[in-house]
């Protein structure tokens, strides 16, 4: 290796150790502030204060199979539910939540979330195993961690049912879907996943998990590879559904 090399490696390096850092740092101290409207937390309060979360906008418990979104998804591979913790458009102060668990590495609160979502789903949903979006490695190495996984655990501590990981990867590191078209979106995301481990999801009841649900491009995406397994029951859940 070069010594241009060996600076850049050392550069990602040193890059890599300080966002480990952060991630930590702000994984060890709650916010101090409400991170929705930013109001001084009290003793207690956990991430929101209570106002916020007298008025925390819960989605219904769950969306018939003719939920708009349930339509861009084929016969073999149609969720029977789709589950949503809370609904938010580009005016909801709510969506900062979204913004925290996936940029300011707030971890915790990603499990936090995911344990709201169990306790609203618990009973209803049939799962027996829980999928997380997976990330590309690139993607997630540069943020450490996955979010979807994080959420995967506080759902899991709920429900009493295993998250299966690395059952299904991504192979394309694609770009964001923020700003594209719905065709647009669909194209972005074909063939970006891989089934690994057929043995583990045939004849499973899989919830998959993400952060958020616009168009469902990506989930589609992503149970179209895991039913190649064979007799899969899908269900989908998210934190945040944009209205
Ligand atoms: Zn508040």
């Amino acid at each position: 290796m070069g010594r241009q090399g060996m600076r850049i490696s050392l550069q990602q390096g040193i890059g890599r150790f300080f966002r480990e850092c952060w991630s930590g740092l702000a994984d060890l101290f709650y916010p101090s502030l409400c991170l929705v409207c930013g109001k001084c937390l009290v003793r207690g309060e956990k991430y929101l204060c209570s106002h916020c979360l007298a008025d925390f906008p819960f989605a219904d418990e769950s969306y018939s199979a003719s939920d708009q979104v349930l339509e861009v998804f084929d016969h073999v591979s149609r969720p029977q539910c789709l589950y949503a913790l809370f609904y938010y458009n580009k005016y909801s102060p709510y969506r900062k939540l979204i913004y925290a668990v996936k940029y300011l590495s707030y971890r915790k609160l990603g499990r936090y979330l995911g344990r709201l979502l169990g306790e609203r789903i618990k009973g209803k949903c049939q799962a027996d195993c829980i999928v997380p979006v997976p990330l590309h490695k690139k993607r997630e190495r540069k943020r450490g961690f996955n979010q979807a996984h994080e959420i995967a655990c506080g759902v899991s501590e709920v429900l009493g049912i295993e998250i299966l990981d690395g059952v299904v990867v991504r192979i394309k590191n694609n770009v964001s879907q923020a700003g594209k078209n719905a065709v647009e979106r669909q194209q972005n995301v074909e063939d970006i996943f891989k089934l690994r481990d057929v043995q583990k999801i045939a004849g499973r009841h899989v919830l998959l998990l993400d952060d958020v649900i616009t168009t469902g491009a990506t989930l589609k995406s992503c149970l179209q590879v895991l039913a190649e397994a064979g007799n899969v029951t899908f269900s989908l859940g998210c934190l945040g559904k944009t209205l």
